[in-house]
């Protein structure tokens, strides 16, 4: 059967109202995200700064070790002081005096939807408590 070209006109309206639709969703996803980036470096920021008992608790759930990403140098902008080196590794051009934000991220779990998946940290649930050796 032949399109006529009411039909293709109509098709053509469909697929531009659908992409739009994913691109509207799309900026909605970004602005969520960037809005918990937001959020992620202030609380860090009052954490690493004020609260210090709950972020020693905090880290007694992390494992792993860095693998110089750099990705929690780049939440929300890139920091000036990133310098990305020849193997794609980072390195912090104030490393001594970095803030305490940075010297302790990820504090948390959630710390790392704000790097989507870079970081080589993770956390586990709980301590882990040594039994006595029978
Ligand atoms: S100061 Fe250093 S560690 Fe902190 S965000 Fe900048 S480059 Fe990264
Ligand atoms: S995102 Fe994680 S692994 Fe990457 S530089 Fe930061 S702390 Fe290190």
């Amino acid at each position: 059967m032949k399109q006529t070209s009411r039909s293709r006109t109509a098709r053509r309206h469909s697929i531009e109202e659908r992409l739009a639709a994913a691109k509207r969703s799309r900026a909605v996803e970004d602005t969520k995200f960037r809005a918990r980036q937001v959020q992620g470096k202030v609380r860090r920021f009052v954490s690493a700064n004020f609260r210090k008992e709950e972020v020693v608790a905090a880290l007694a759930l992390r494992r792993g070790e860095c693998n110089r990403c750099g990705a929690c140098c780049e939440i929300l902008f890139k920091c000036p002081f990133l310098k990305k080196n020849d193997d794609d590794s980072t390195t912090c051009g104030i490393y001594e005096d970095r803030p305490n934000q940075c010297r302790l991220f990820p504090i948390e779990q959630r710390d790392l939807e704000e790097v989507r998946g870079s970081c080589s940290f993770y956390f586990i649930e709980r301590p882990i408590k040594l039994e006595k050796a029978s």
